[in-house]
């Protein structure tokens, strides 16, 4: 896959001094890709097909559900299940819905994996989502152009040195790409460079933690919190690629 760059996120987000910078990109792409779904691109005719194939996942259709646009969700809302029941009518009828046999004569016969299957097509609908498919590609290309940019720039490795090191999904990505892009060698030497930088952040958010849960017992009440207050924040968001509000 060839990636565009796109440097100028990545620098701005370096400078926010965050758990991942990658994160910050991440947290504005969904914001404006939500929101978009709501406003006008809704209407246009080639999203509202890819809407209704697709959907979104718990997470995005509870954040639209919080937007409070709820006449434009409904309309959404409807056309997907619609859709949606349409093909489960059209998967339902090739079930083998009158077959006689039983679990130990077909254990994995061709009956039980059609039963599987529709299983996991259940099982794909309720994970799909046209907003995590956008801010997925639109993470790929920063995370590529974030790897070109530690490659070729002084300065930007210079900073990012000084900086917190990555989440951890945003990890698993990063090393993904390095390697498909830059082969192991390219995968390697990424590696030995953000890895002592995620371990010192680790440790950071260890000793923060442990204050933070020191200021619930009644004798550290009236201690300062210094840098622990949003250390559950953070080390929430370390662990899951999520900024919790
Ligand atoms: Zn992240
Ligand atoms: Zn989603």
């Amino acid at each position: 896959m060839d990636y565009h760059l796109d440097t100028i996120p990545v620098i701005d987000a370096l400078k926010e001094d965050d758990e991942c910078l990658l994160c910050v990109i991440q947290q504005k792409r969904d914001k404006l890709y939500t929101e978009s779904f709501l406003g006008g691109s809704v209407t246009s005719p080639e999203t509202r097909v890819q809407v209704n194939e697709h959907g979104f996942c718990p997470y995005h259709f509870r954040k639209l559900y919080q937007q409070k646009n709820r006449l434009g969700l409904a309309l959404i809302t409807h056309t997907y299940m619609r859709e949606t029941v349409r093909q489960l009518k059209s998967r339902e009828k090739k079930l083998p819905l009158n077959t006689k046999k039983k679990l130990f004569a077909v254990k994995k016969g061709d009956e039980f994996r059609q039963f599987e299957e529709f299983c996991q097509w259940l099982e794909n609908k309720h994970n799909e989502c046209m907003v995590c498919k956008k801010v997925n590609e639109a993470m790929d290309r920063y995370i590529y152009t974030m790897l070109y940019l530690f490659r070729t720039s002084e300065d930007f490795r210079h900073g990012l040195q000084n900086s917190r090191g990555l989440c951890l999904q945003h990890l698993k990505r990063s090393v993904e790409i390095a390697n498909e892009q830059f082969g192991a060698a390219g995968a390697a030497e990424w590696l030995r460079f953000i890895m002592p930088l995620m371990y010192k952040s680790f440790e950071r958010i260890d000793s923060e933690l442990d204050w933070f849960e020191k200021k619930f017992d009644y004798r550290f009440r009236e201690e300062p919190w210094g840098t622990a207050e949003d250390s559950l924040v953070r080390a929430l968001q370390k662990m899951v690629s999520d900024k919790f509000e």
